[in-house]
């Protein structure tokens, strides 16, 4: 069998879990965590980062920072997931979905000005498959209305956008360490504050609206209640995961770029043969092998190659059914028309399995039933 997704967890994660359970804190911010901000310093150049529980609740965090009020609207996309706007429909703020591109299915940054208005305060933009959005260009239209950016970054941890790192792009990015990620934690996310300004107000609304980390620190010695806040803040036992995972990173970003180029290599003939469309990755992105899409003709094909692949235990996946039509889409007044390509690719794409630990010769045979299916 072919799973959709399988962490890959070895023997450090183990020792280290193991250790945190006996040497560190239980709760959060002890050694683990703060060896991860190191090896996230290290790696990624972040020098602001404050794990979270999970990226939704980073996403959340951020939706707190920029102080979103009821009525406020937020340009983002509908090809996500419920959880980036969810993030501001919590503070009473109102999505103005915008439509996607065709090649990367991320937000279609030449509609975004088009979609503002007055009330307008934030773009949402998220990195789908790992695949950095056209953030120059976001940035300037921001720029241009005072707008804050986001970068739900959740799926794009370690891909870069012309050289920078994903989730540096914005004022405020979000990664997710969930277990279907690329890096687990089991459950879990980080914000990464991009401007030093935010870093204070961060640290006490993640710990319950205090001031305890800084307390912590030895700033001050007045633990007490200075803001709105919730807990937001991961046990160092999940770090002692993470911490083994990105000691990990280069095994496991080759492990999953290697299936990604076996795929992408494999798929190469049914793409001539007009079967199907293959992942495209704009000049400006370098990937993470988050996930490998296939562009099916239509519903119909995409659901029929998922029931045959089910039948020989390959676990393929449709990935979002768009927010803007989804019952909840709906309730808040959406119709399916205002998102026309969004409508269209999300009836047609397809993610096939993929995970650190998969093998090439596994992805081959994945895109051999694909041939004979269609
Ligand atoms: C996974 C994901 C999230 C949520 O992350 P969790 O850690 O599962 O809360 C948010 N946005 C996108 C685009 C995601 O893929």
């Amino acid at each position: 069998m072919i799973p959709f997704n399988k962490a890959s967890i070895s023997e450090l994660e183990k020792v280290y879990l193991l250790d945190a359970l006996q040497n560190s804190k239980l709760s959060g911010d002890g050694k683990y965590t703060m060896r991860v901000y190191e090896q996230l310093r290290k790696r990624l150049g972040l020098e602001n980062v404050l794990l979270t529980t999970s990226g939704t609740t980073a996403l959340e965090m951020a939706s707190l920072l920029i102080d979103l009020q009821p009525g406020d609207e937020v340009i983002v996309p509908s090809f996500t997931f419920s959880s980036t706007v969810n993030a501001f429909l919590l503070r009473g703020a109102k999505p103005v979905f915008c439509d996607i591109r065709p090649d990367t299915f991320n937000i279609d940054e030449k509609l975004i000005d088009g979609l503002i208005s007055p009330r307008t305060r934030a773009i949402y933009c998220v990195d789908y498959a790992g695949v950095s959005c056209d953030m120059d260009i976001i940035n300037e239209i921001a720029n241009k209305h005072g707008l804050f950016v986001i970068e739900d970054a959740a799926q794009s941890v370690g891909s870069t956008y012309k050289g920078k790192n994903a989730g540096t792009l914005a004022e405020f990015g979000c990664y997710s360490f969930h277990e279907t990620k690329n890096y687990v934690m089991g459950e879990g996310g980080a914000i990464v504050l991009n401007e030093a300004k935010y870093l204070e107000r961060a640290e006490i609304i993640r710990e319950k609206g205090t001031n305890r980390r800084q307390v912590l620190k030895g700033w001050t010695d007045k633990y007490t209640w200075h803001d709105i806040g919730s807990s937001f803040l991961p046990s160092d036992l999940l770090a002692a995961i993470l911490s083994a995972q990105l000691e990990r990173w280069d095994e496991i970003m080759q492990k999953r770029l290697a299936v990604w180029n076996t795929y992408h290599e494999a798929l190469k003939p049914l793409e001539k043969a007009g079967k199907l469309r293959r992942a495209i990755i704009p000049d400006y992105a370098q990937h993470n092998g988050h996930m490998y899409n296939i562009v099916l003709p239509d519903d119909y094909v995409r659901t029929r190659l998922v029931n045959e692949l089910k039948k020989l235990d390959v676990m393929a996946y449709i990935c979002y059914v768009p927010l803007h039509s989804a019952p909840m889409g709906l309730k808040l007044g959406c119709r399916p028309e205002d998102c026309p390509v969004t409508e269209e690719y999300g009836g047609r794409v397809l993610r096939l399995p993929l995970y650190a630990d998969m093998l090439p010769e596994q992805a081959e045979k994945v895109v051999q039933m694909i041939g004979a299916i269609l």
